[in-house]
């Protein structure tokens, strides 16, 4: 008899438990396949860590090909599934074409997507907490910000630069915080201009208390202990809007800050949202056996499943099973097994699993744990975090990586090197009103769109007592004079109102512009139009007047 072909989509806790216990009950009979657009799978509640230096990048992650030795690992986006044809589109390979893969049963495991949109500009200046390169990012963005503090002589940017901002004080939000606080501490001592108080770090929580799934004294405590470390805790207010320079909160406060982290917005999976299905508060809808209603042959779990935990769930999240990686483990193994009993006709069992505790590190050696409803705080419970979590990880090489990198860090000076990620080359900005783009004597660094607002170009040339001045609109554009080449900025642009602009680095802007003659020839005519020539838009760009102004930075 052909085996059967059970597909799953999603190499996170959920898609991976399903498929070791699908492979391991279907050995034989089963063909187990899992479709992850990474190679590795990635042990979430270290994210933190990594972003802090305390364990490196590498090792927060397990190969999926060795961690699911019996299974069919495909690395693969998945784009589509085609429910009638049973089918799951997926990109693949160097040219990343189409290829459809036939599936007796389908596993959905994707998780969820981060949906910022909510908060103008949050979703182009926050950095976010989700993966491996996110974690990397912030690790990265972190220590540059202490770098180009070192050397800062300007007291507004350098407290801009050593201000650090998480929005969102779940799990997530409080662990990221502590360590990053953490990591800057100890970072301190390589940094001789950076004072340990012109340091600053927010964590910012909408609801009246952190650590919402916590018992309420637990979070008390957790708030005390991050006082202490020196995180302004905010309850009570958000975050209303950011911009390259900062978040402006609920109540009205602006917080200059060149580092925002959002752990919120968890929103639906962009894919999962285009497909149809039953969902509810972003999730997918499932019976009690995990199963999608209306599609016979589709499973769902983890973090992308909206599963009861009761024959008739009320509009209640304490009805449906929690989004943590405990649940979506334990789900796992109980979709699988609901798999193999309806191959099998034999009789499916509902999901009903109550959580063991919660456990928040909220670091310098302190936690928070509630388990078995045993609350504890404090070293021991940090101790006991540690041991979880070493327990929780899949595999021996991955326990051994961690462990090691928990001592080595411990005795060792905390990794600041700074491995760059460039941010994208085209990207949008928003600013505040009164905010500068840019200032005589930057670097020259690309071409803007206005999207919306108004922004000011004031030109001075001291030389010739030349004054030019020219509002810029939506639609309209500046710094189109990195065609021409030039190393210091000479105007300032300010914002004459909040806005958003388009900005595209300098080298891309003029391949592109270089490469359509009629875009050449625009930019060029424009210049003469709006300047009155080359000569003028470079005013008061002479080589004495640039070299002035270098000096003087
Ligand atoms: C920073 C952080 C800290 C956390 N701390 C804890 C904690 O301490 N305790 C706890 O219990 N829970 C914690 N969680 C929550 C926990 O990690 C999640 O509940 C859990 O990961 C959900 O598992 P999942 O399999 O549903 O989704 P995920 O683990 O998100 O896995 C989804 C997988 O699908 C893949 N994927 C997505 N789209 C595609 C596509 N189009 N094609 C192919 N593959 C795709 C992704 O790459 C990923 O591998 C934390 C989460 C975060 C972000």
């Amino acid at each position: 008899m052909a085996k059967k072909k059970i597909i799953v989509i999603g190499g996170g806790f959920g898609g991976v438990f399903a498929a070791k216990s699908l492979e391991k009950l279907g050995r034989g009979t089963l063909d187990v396949e899992l479709v992850n657009n990474n190679n590795y799978f990635v042990f979430q509640p270290l994210l933190p860590e990594v972003a802090a230096s305390s364990i490196n990048s590498a090792d927060a992650v397990v190969p999926l090909r060795q961690l699911l030795s019996n299974v069919q690992v495909r690395q693969a986006r998945v784009m589509g599934i085609d429910f009638a044809k049973k089918t799951v589109i997926v990109m693949q390979g160097a040219r990343m074409t189409p290829v459809e893969l036939k599936y007796d049963e389908l596993v959905m495991a994707l998780g969820t997507g981060v949906d910022l949109n909510r908060i103008p500009g949050m979703a182009d200046h926050a950095l976010t907490m989700k993966d491996l390169t996110d974690a990397h990012r912030l690790r990265t963005h972190v220590i540059g910000c202490l770098e180009t503090a070192d050397v800062t002589t300007e007291a507004e940017v350098k407290q801009q630069l050593l201000t650090f901002i998480v929005a969102g004080a779940g799990f997530s939000g409080v662990e990221t915080a502590a360590e990053v606080r953490q990591l800057v501490s100890r970072a301190l001592r390589y940094y001789p201009n950076i004072k340990p108080d012109e340091i600053r770090m927010y964590l910012i929580e909408y609801a009246d208390r952190i650590l919402p799934t916590f018992p309420a004294d637990l979070a008390e405590y957790a708030t005390t202990q991050l006082r202490s470390q020196g995180i302004d805790v905010l309850t009570g207010v958000g975050t209303k809007s950011a911009t390259s320079t900062g978040v402006e909160l609920t109540d009205g406060r602006k917080i200059n800050s060149s580092t925002i982290v959002a752990t919120i917005g968890n929103g639906p999976h962009p894919l999962v949202s285009m497909l149809g299905l039953d969902m509810q508060w972003g999730r997918i809808k499932t019976d009690r056996f995990m199963r999608v209603p209306g599609q016979e042959h589709v499973w769902a779990l983890g973090d992308a499943a909206l599963i009861p935990l009761v024959d008739n769930p009320q509009e209640d999240p304490v009805d449906y099973a929690t989004q943590t990686a405990q649940f979506a483990v334990r789900e796992g193994h109980q979709l699988a097994g609901n798999i193999f009993a309806k191959l099998n006709g034999k009789e499916l069992k509902p999901f009903a699993y109550e959580s063991k505790g919660s456990l928040a590190s909220l670091g310098m050696s302190k936690a928070v744990a509630d388990v078995y409803g045993i609350k504890l705080s404090g070293t021991f419970a940090w101790l006991l975090w540690r041991g979880f979590y070493l327990s929780f990880l899949p595999g021996i090489a991955a326990k051994f990586r961690v462990g090691m990198n928990w001592i080595l860090n411990s005795i060792m000076p905390p990794n600041i090197v700074q491995l760059r990620m460039p941010p994208p080359a085209t990207r949008y900005i928003h600013f505040w009103k009164g905010d500068k783009v840019f200032e005589p004597g930057m670097l020259i660094d690309g071409f803007y769109t206005v999207i919306n607002g108004s922004f000011k170009l004031t030109i001075d040339n001291p030389d010739t007592g030349e004054h030019f001045e020219k509002v810029f609109g939506p639609g309209e554009h500046f710094g189109e004079r990195v065609l021409v080449k030039s190393e210091l900025r000479t105007g300032l642009v300010e914002a004459l109102e909040d806005g958003l602009l388009l900005f595209i680095a300098q080298k891309d802007f003029t391949r592109f512009a270089t490469a359509f003659p009629f875009l050449d020839n625009y930019f060029k005519e424009y210049i003469e139009k709006t300047f009155g020539g080359a000569d003028k838009a470079f005013a008061p760009g002479s080589t004495n007047q640039r070299k002035q102004l270098a000096k003087t930075r």
